[in-house]
């Protein structure tokens, strides 16, 4: 018998996805997939040479558990360069990955009787967090209309004497969409008066596009910054997802916490992936340019195409590399003797008859959408859109 934890859990949705398209490719199947959550960019070069030196110099042992002093330090000098925020090393823990940054939170803050707030739709690992932990995620639903932000009263209204945290990702996955400072600056407020955690995931921090800036919640006052966990990494600003390393920084006593979890779970971070770290954050930055642009590109190719399309409407998305298009009017058609009246079976339909795999909105926590990745080559992102139209053309109503 499985422990109830255990069965509490799914396996994350984004990952199945992934993994039915790639053995559907692997069979000969020609699946396009929109369901990847990582840049098609390969790791810079001199990320990978510091990775080999590491390997060469023999920096092959167990490192310090929460990172290296030189990867603090480079950590420490980004959050001072892009965010005028300051740190100490015994307020950064290095990790395998930001998802094992975020799991050491949950299981650093929450417990039985914790609420903690997440605004949905959210990102898919968020709720299964929270429930590992044995404590309820709060939902509360944002809307297009505001961008997908959370509504401050909205927030206030969910608030109890057992509220821990709220959950932030800004930008966005997968809604594409960023926080505003005046929000930030409200939810702040009530962070502060309430006094409860606020875990800010920036791991798209880099990737965002035309004249908006990333804020960080953090950054908006000692009070607040006192209350927040920054949760970043360089899956998705360098390329590097195969490479697990997140960090966060917050309160030292959190910080602490954290350690002492990890030093009894996963240890350190790959001690190789590491130095390739301090080489990513204190290197050469203009690959992000590079990538960002061509992101650029392929973004308002993928909402000007989706918008074409009867049935679906797209909102611009100014972060992250996911479009978000709401697909709630083509619910209620017909394939055949198949009912589409869901994300899922819209989903599963452009799956069997369009081999194009991309996620259904339900797996975020908003059924009137789909997210559809553009971390992939602008060739296929042509050919998807297209069978995209032609399936949505086949349906009857
Ligand atoms: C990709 C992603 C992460 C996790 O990144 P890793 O560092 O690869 O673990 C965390 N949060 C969000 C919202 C993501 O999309």
């Amino acid at each position: 018998m499985l422990s109830l934890r255990a069965q509490k859990i799914k396996p994350s949705p984004t990952l199945a996805i992934d993994s039915r398209a790639k053995a559907m490719k692997a069979s000969g199947i020609d699946v396009i997939n929109f369901g990847v959550g990582e840049p098609d960019f390969d790791t810079p070069e001199n990320i990978k040479e510091a990775a080999c030196k590491a390997i060469k110099d023999g920096f092959t042992k167990y490192t310090a558990v929460g990172g290296i002093d030189p990867l603090k330090d480079a950590i420490i000098g980004k959050f001072e360069r892009d965010q005028d925020l300051s740190y100490k090393r015994e307020e950064i823990i290095v990790s395998c990955g930001a998802k094992h940054s975020l799991y050491n939170i949950a299981q650093a803050l929450y417990g039985p009787g914790d609420e903690v707030i997440i605004p949905s739709p959210y990102w898919v690992s968020y709720p299964d967090q929270v429930l590992l932990n044995d404590a309820t995620p709060v939902f509360v639903k944002t809307y297009e209309a505001d961008s997908f932000m959370i509504r401050p009263e909205a927030l206030e209204a969910c608030i109890t004497k057992n509220t821990k945290a709220l959950i932030l990702n800004s930008p966005s996955n997968p809604t594409g969409m960023l926080y505003d400072r005046e929000t930030l600056a409200k939810i702040a407020e009530l962070a502060v008066r309430h006094d409860f955690y606020v875990v800010s995931d920036e791991i798209y921090e880099k990737l965002v596009y035309d004249s908006y800036s990333h804020v960080s919640i953090a950054s908006l006052g000692a009070e607040i910054k006192d209350r927040t966990l920054v949760v970043n990494g360089l899956s998705k600003s360098h390329a590097m997802t195969g490479w697990r390393l997140g960090y966060t920084a917050g309160p030292a006593d959190v910080i602490k916490a954290m350690t002492n979890i990890q030093s009894q779970s996963t240890s350190n971070p790959s001690s190789i992936t590491q130095k390739a770290a301090v080489e990513a954050l204190n290197g050469p930055q203009d690959f992000i340019g590079v990538m960002l642009a061509e992101f650029d590109k392929r973004r308002k190719f993928v909402v000007a195409e989706l918008n074409t399309v009867p049935g679906i409407t797209c909102v611009m998305p100014n972060g992250a590399f996911y479009a978000f298009p709401n697909t709630s009017e083509v619910y209620g058609s017909r394939f055949g003797t198949k009912e589409i009246n869901s994300s899922a079976d819209l989903a599963l339909y452009f799956l069997d008859e369009a081999r194009i795999a991309l996620v259904h909105g339900d797996a975020f926590g908003d059924d009137n959408y789909l997210r559809i990745s553009y971390a992939t080559n602008i060739e296929d992102i042509r050919r998807g859109l297209d069978r995209i139209r032609q399936a949505v053309q086949n349906l009857a109503r």
